[in-house]
């Protein structure tokens, strides 16, 4: 058999804000299409008029673009299977639904949910299948003449798969191998609605892998159940030789690892469970997003990739490239995986540090404009690379650096109670002295020269030190003084002493 081209599908459907975990299954199908040179499309799975949420395609699209998931077709991508979108194909359906009738592996109902609702009430645990089927208002039951009436009138009526019991259906699985399911088990799930004539999940999904030739369905571990349905639709429509194979990823779990993340556990712990701020379009609640809250797209798409995957050695960080090459499905595990956030932190942090000055510099100039300081370029690269190391987010630079940007307005007052001596005043001022003949002004310089004054003088070098310090930055922070001054500047250095001085004396 010749080998097929690799075609793999992401196919949300636009009910809400994407989950982060919807984002995982977007990554491992894009490193899987880009490692094979394949086909990665978009398709929109929206035939439930009734869940669709206006907002939510392009909160889809616009979420990948930011993480840099890149698709070669679908929705606002174009390509030749559209169209991508599945509420824009109902006339394509509707001739596979009917095959399925013809072909009686499929039939016509119409009980109403009011009927459906009492018969559950009389059957215990009741299951519309081969058991029951023959109870039910359908065309398995009904004279043919009358089914045509039904129809005829407009009575609405579903179709639905039939499902012949006890047979186990094997579910070939690419990460979970060999999945048996007993056909007993599976109900004969509605494929088509005459309401609004559109088809189901179930066969809109199968129809279009099919008819767009996808290669490997991956998507997540919820979908498992449907498996079988699945295999035995593509059975059904004779489809099997170009079946695609499956791999369905482990669930994210809670941090605490029992049990599905969800977006409660995200408020519960002050994490975001969603790629950018979503505003929900009914209640105007806003939900917190990744972008938002100051994570690069890089280390969230490589906190992700090792969510479930692992490279079978301890390497954490992948550029894209790596990841493309590194990845399999063999190497994806079966148990769900541990939604540890503090890791994505760290994977911000180690992409902080990875980042050039001028990048950073580039996305802190906004921040300092928030706080109303307007700085050159090449002075915040600067402290950026003084400080990037301490924090894990850019916002944090702020917190860390202001002193470099606004002198002190106060000083904190445990440090002057502990840090400022009596003859403070006295020594910085004669420091002031030393530092205005120091030339150059550059951290080895300034710091030689300071040294043998202290020495001079025999001075005790950290009452010196922790004093500059507290008039220099205001709180006993900051990195290696001597940086701080060579920032700063003779000048700026200077006036700071001065003020701390007359302020502290
Ligand atoms: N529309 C489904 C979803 O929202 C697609 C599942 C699949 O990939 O088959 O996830």
């Amino acid at each position: 058999m010749t080998q097929r081209k690799v075609r793999v599908r992401f196919a949300p459907s636009p009910t809400g804000p994407l989950h982060i975990g919807g984002v995982r299954t977007a990554l491992y199908n894009y490193l899987f299409a880009r490692q094979h040179s394949g086909d990665m499309i978009l398709r929109i799975e929206d035939t439930d008029s009734q869940r669709f949420v206006p907002g939510a395609e392009k909160y889809i699209i616009d979420s990948l673009s930011w993480l840099g998931i890149r698709f070669d077709e679908g929705v606002s991508f174009g390509g030749e299977y559209g169209p991508y979108r599945q509420s824009e194909r109902k006339d394509i359906y509707k001739k596979y639904v009917d095959q399925l009738l013809n072909d009686g592996l499929a039939y016509i109902a119409f009980d109403t949910p009011e009927e459906l609702e009492r018969t559950r009430g009389e059957i215990a645990n009741f299951q519309y299948d081969a058991s029951t089927r023959l109870q039910m208002r359908n065309s398995l039951v009904l004279p043919a003449e009358e089914v045509e009436r039904l129809i005829h009138e407009g009575h609405t009526y579903v179709v639905r798969i039939k499902i012949e019991p006890n047979e186990d259906i094997h579910v070939l699985d690419l990460i979970r191998g060999d999945v048996v399911i007993n056909s007993s088990v599976l109900d004969d799930k509605v494929l088509y609605k005459s309401v609004d004539g559109l088809p189901t999940y179930h066969l809109a999904n199968i129809v279009d892998d099919h008819l767009m030739e996808v290669s490997h369905v991956i998507r997540g571990e919820e979908w498992l159940p449907s498996a079988p349905l699945h295999v035995l639709l593509y059975r059904y429509l004779g489809w099997m030789e170009t079946m695609p194979r499956f791999a369905h990823l482990p669930l994210l779990l809670k941090p605490e690892g029992n049990g599905k993340l969800s977006k409660r556990d995200g408020d519960r712990l002050g994490f975001p469970v969603f790629p950018l701020e979503w505003q929900d379009p009914k209640t105007g609640d806003i939900s917190s997003g990744y972008r938002e809250s100051g994570y690069l797209p890089e280390a969230v798409v490589n906190f992700l990739a090792l969510l479930g995957w692992n490279p079978g050695n301890d390497q954490e960080i992948f550029s894209i490239e790596d990841m493309i090459s590194a990845f399999s499905l063999s190497h994806c595990s079966k148990s769900g995986a541990k939604f540890d956030y503090e890791k994505g932190k760290w994977f911000n942090h180690q992409y902080i540090q990875l980042k050039d000055n001028r990048t950073l510099a580039e996305l802190f100039i906004p921040i300092l404009q928030k706080h109303g300081v307007e700085s050159d370029l090449a002075y915040v690269e600067k402290i950026v690379g003084l400080m990037k190391e301490r924090v894990n987010f850019v916002e944090e630079l702020w917190d860390q650096a202001a002193f470099f940007f606004v002198a002190p307005e106060s000083y904190d007052e445990k440090t002057v109670k502990k840090r400022w001596k009596p003859e403070s005043a006295s020594q910085l001022a004669e420091l002031v002295e030393v530092l205005k003949g120091c030339e150059p002004f550059d951290v080895e310089h300034t710091e030689e020269t300071v040294k043998a004054w202290i020495e001079s003088k025999e001075y005790p070098l950290g009452n010196i030190m922790n004093a500059t310090r507290l008039a220099l930055v205001g709180a006993p922070k900051g990195p290696h003084i001597f940086n701080i001054t060579e920032a700063l500047g003779k000048e700026e250095t200077i006036s700071r002493l001065q003020k701390a001085i007359d302020i502290l004396q």
